[in-house]
């Protein structure tokens, strides 16, 4: 891979500490992990590393804790996380840390407390990052979803210590540069979800790079309100007419072609199955009517699209999927874009707290090329964004 260095690259290990920062930022409830896909995303790195004679030191962060606390303490993770790994894991807490790491030995994997606990974390301060780095020999970072921000052990240690991406962020990379950094043409993109204004500069840097750019959700509705259409009561940002013009501009100067809906999903109430829904063209759409989905001809107009293209990067989902049906298009063009994928016409890339969520509704997940779990790193990254923890890693 391009610029940096990975497992491949780090040599004899054996007996050598390995500090390795990864996502162990898991959601829990009642004391409980609700989902573990974190947790096995750092298995690769992890068991390569202990099974070539590594001391293995992770180091995460848990929650946004304001002091050091046991409701933030990654004490509660470490049971799942010896269950995922299937070998035993320590727990070193930062009192009396250089005694408990200098215990252990080659193979060893132990969890290092919450990185927060330090103030200085967020703010990479350098004597934090130095506290750190006397731990380790050398520093591994497998946090992708971590690298969007400059904090002492997602960035500063790449500064100290000899540094290695691992193989969680290898691959992100390897698929976010197949997919954005030099794609396949034709390329197209799908932005969804609520907000024009959340995504502004990814749509900005999107039009530059992709052949189709294809919108939807409440996005979609801000577009259409700003080219003059009644969108009713849908979700819609009116102040932002300038900015969604001033897109569809750079968008033709830049030759890439923009998809709006001609055909929606409205309805009176916004509930599962309103008596009120119905599907009619952008045009017809009645004041006290939402638009709460894009509609079936549009849906098969975009399915002909991603049919003529390589490449597909994808954030966003075209409705309101959480209540059905309004989750008709979205799951219809994933099982087309799967589809495609599968058939090997299509690199598809997808990424987004609610587009994953929507994606695995769908059932579709496993058969893109690559879905990202890191919500802001991969938004940032749809940016245009060079992410601070990537950036020390190839600095390195
Ligand atoms: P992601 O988390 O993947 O980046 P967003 O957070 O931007 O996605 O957007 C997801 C949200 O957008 C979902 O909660 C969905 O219900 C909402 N949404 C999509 N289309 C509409 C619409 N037409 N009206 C209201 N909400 C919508
Ligand atoms: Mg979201």
């Amino acid at each position: 891979m391009s610029g940096f260095a990975t497992l491949d690259d780090v040599g004899d290990v054996r007996g050598k500490r390995a500090l390795v920062r990864v996502d162990l930022n898991v959601p829990m409830q009642d004391g409980r992990v609700t989902d573990d896909t974190r947790l096995r995303a750092t298995v690769p790195t992890v068991a390569e590393l202990a099974d070539k004679g590594a001391i293995v030191l992770l180091l995460a962060h848990f929650g946004r804790p304001k002091a050091p606390s046991r409701e933030y303490s990654l004490a509660q993770v470490s049971d799942v996380y010896r269950s995922v790994l299937g070998r035993p894991v320590h727990f070193v807490d930062w009192e009396g840390d250089e005694a408990a790491v200098a215990a252990l030995e080659p193979g060893d994997v132990a969890i290092l407390e919450n990185t927060r606990f330090f103030g200085g974390e967020e703010k990479n301060d350098a004597a934090v990052v130095k506290r750190f780095a006397r731990l380790g020999d050398f520093y591994v970072n497998d946090a992708f979803s971590a690298a969007h921000r400059a904090h002492a052990s997602t960035e500063g240690l790449a500064h100290l210590l000899p540094s290695f991406a691992g193989r969680a962020m290898e691959a992100e990379l390897k698929a976010l540069e197949k997919a954005l950094g030099d794609p396949e043409r034709p390329v197209a993109a799908i932005v969804g979800g609520a907000k024009v204004s959340t995504k502004i500069d990814v749509l900005k840097h999107l039009v530059a790079k992709v052949d189709h750019l294809i919108i939807g959700g409440g996005m979609a509705n801000t577009f259409l309100a700003a080219r003059g259409i009644d969108v009713g009561r849908s979700l819609a940002e009116h102040e932002m007419k300038e900015t969604a013009l001033a897109i569809l501009e750079a968008a033709e100067r830049a030759n890439c072609t923009v998809h709006l809906p001609y055909d929606v999903v409205v309805a009176t109430q916004f509930v599962p199955d309103p008596p009120s829904l119905r599907t009619c063209n952008v045009h017809e759409v009645a004041a006290d009517e939402m638009i709460l989905d894009i509609g079936p001809a549009a849906v098969e107009a975009l399915a002909d699209v991603l049919k003529t293209c390589r490449t597909l990067v994808w954030n966003g989902p075209l409705g309101a999927f959480e209540t059905p049906p309004f989750d008709a298009a979205t799951d219809a063009l994933a099982r087309t874009a799967a589809a495609l994928t599968q058939e090997g016409s299509l690199v598809s890339v997808a990424g987004g707290g609610d587009t994953v969520a929507a994606l695995n509704q769908a059932g579709v997940a496993d058969d893109f090329t690559f879905v990202s779990t890191a919500g802001g790193a991969f938004l940032e990254w749809m940016e245009g964004k060079e992410l601070p923890g990537v950036k020390a890693l190839r600095g390195a």
